[in-house]
């Protein structure tokens, strides 16, 4: 029997402008065949890297007619691995980089390969900036269709608050677009929804002028007072201040202070995107429950805001991660988190806090798919390890800290944060907006060909599984 593969590889060869890759191929399909999160190794059997739309017509239509698996990979950051697959079809648009800036008009075309990297050096040579994440490898097509959050969340919104139309390829291989005047429903689900609907070709984006922002920096060893601090302060922050906080194990390296070297803390980073005088009193306030010899604060350029933290996560390590909403961080949460934090199990492991509200906030829950936009607190719980010899204890950690919280965290999950043993979690990320994802879901893929991701059933699937 010819496996599926090679009948998809058959079809397209001859009429494929962009590159098949089989196992065998050597270099060029194993660099093409590794993803980001080092636990995902997987060996499609071919890799249609798409030079354009038609590219990528071709490749859903010949992957639908012989029913094989198929994956779609913008930057392959998916911490769930949905973008590889074993033995299927990776639909990669990674040679689909281009992004059109119109300075006047403010606006942006963004093609579906993208990295988040592509679209800020384009844009800023505008002065412009995009809304998106806060590492320039991670792909920008799997980040927006998700949500996308960042540095410019709380000024600007979700990346998905800022995209104005999308064109998508779907099951049947026809060109769809989607905006608030055409197949609004779709528009609608795209906003949240991440690749269940379609492969992306192009977003249609808004951009902001931005070219700079105050960055200030800071550890403390006295976690409790400081998240305490954070949880009062960022209720009436204003728009301008974003503060992260990552709570850790400080690394050892000659930038910390020799105390603090290996020892539990709590990391903020802060940005101030107004006028920087206007940002003093606030960053001054935040930074009072840092440790003084750990802190700075400097002017710094948007594109090195967007890059400091790349070597961080870098390719090829393992990742595992869970993460929740909370609507108060009360004393007894504060207590479990620290617990928490005191048992960390490796030094790249972390806790991360971030305060949503701003922009993103201010969107109506209806308006768009994104999950829950009235629980500010997001906790992202994220396990970075180098070997398989760590997996065991890293992924119990991260499992039985979850299990911990879980019961004071408000339902609700943001997808991209999701690893890929959560599928029973995806009806609780969409909640009361369940079933209008079903529908446009049963809409356009009604067998269900798009299903690497965080799945939402076509009606006949669902009906079938319940
Ligand atoms: C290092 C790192 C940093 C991150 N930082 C942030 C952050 O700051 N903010 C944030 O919100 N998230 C962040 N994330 C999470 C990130 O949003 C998700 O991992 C996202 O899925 C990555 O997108 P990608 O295109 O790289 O992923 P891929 O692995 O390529 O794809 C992810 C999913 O999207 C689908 N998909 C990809 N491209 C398309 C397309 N063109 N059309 C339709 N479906 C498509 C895939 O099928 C898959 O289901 C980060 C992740 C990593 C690994």
């Amino acid at each position: 029997m010819i496996a599926p593969s090679e009948e998809v590889y058959s079809s397209l060869r001859g009429r494929f402008k962009g590159d098949l890759l089989r196992p065998g191929d050597g270099g060029d399909y194993e660099d093409a065949r590794t993803i980001w999160n080092g636990m995902v190794a997987r060996s499609p059997g071919l890799i249609a890297r798409c030079a354009d739309v038609s590219d990528v017509q071709n490749a859903v239509r010949a992957g639908y007619e012989h029913g094989i698996l198929a994956a779609v990979r913008c930057g392959g950051h998916s911490l769930a691995g949905f973008s590889t697959c074993d033995g299927g079809l990776v639909i990669d648009l990674s040679r689909m980089r281009q992004v059109e800036v119109d300075p006047e008009a403010r606006r942006a075309r963004i093609a579906g390969g993208c990295l988040l990297g592509s679209v800020d050096t384009a844009t800023q040579k505008a002065g412009l900036v995009f809304p998106s994440g806060v590492v320039s490898h991670t792909g920008a097509s799997g980040l927006i269709l998700g949500g996308g959050t960042g540095w410019l969340t709380r000024r600007f919104g979700l990346s998905c608050d800022n995209v104005e139309g999308f064109s998508l390829v779907a099951a049947d291989g026809s060109v769809v677009r989607a905006n608030s005047k055409e197949n609004p429903d779709l528009f609608w689900a795209l906003r949240g929804g991440g690749g269940n609907f379609g492969v992306v070709t192009e977003f249609e984006v808004k951009l902001h002028p931005l070219t700079s922002v105050v960055l200030a920096e800071g550890l403390s060893p006295d976690i409790r007072p400081l998240l305490e601090c954070w949880r009062d302060f960022m209720a009436e922050a204003p728009l301008d201040l974003k503060w992260n906080v990552d709570l850790r194990l400080a690394p050892l390296t000659n930038k910390i202070p020799v105390d603090l070297r290996g020892r539990p803390v709590a990391s903020s980073s802060l940005i101030w995107t107004g006028d920087p005088e206007a940002g003093r009193p606030y960053l001054e306030r935040a930074l009072s429950m840092c440790r003084p010899d750990s802190v700075s604060s400097r002017v710094t350029s948007f594109i090195n805001l967007q890059t400091m933290a790349d070597f961080d996560f870098p390719h090829g390590r393992r990742y595992y991660t869970k993460s929740g909403y909370f609507a108060n961080l009360d004393d007894s949460t504060i207590d479990r988190i620290l617990e928490a934090v005191n048992t960390i199990p490796s030094s790249e492991t972390q806790i991360e806090l971030a305060y949503l509200g701003g922009a993103a906030g201010r969107v109506a829950a209806t308006e768009t798919a994104f999950g829950d936009r009235s629980a500010p607190f997001i906790m992202n719980l994220l396990a970075n390890w180098p070997d398989a010899a760590g997996d065991t204890s890293n992924i119990s950690w991260i499992r039985g800290v979850f299990n911990r919280l879980r019961p004071a965290m408000k339902p609700g999950v943001y997808v991209n944060f999701m690893s890929g043993d959560e599928q029973d979690r995806v009806p609780e990320a969409y909640h009361e907006r369940w079933e209008r994802m079903v529908a446009v879901k049963t809409h356009y893929d009604p067998d269900n060909f798009f299903r690497l991701n965080q799945n939402i059933p076509p009606r006949k699937l669902a009906a079938k599984s319940s």
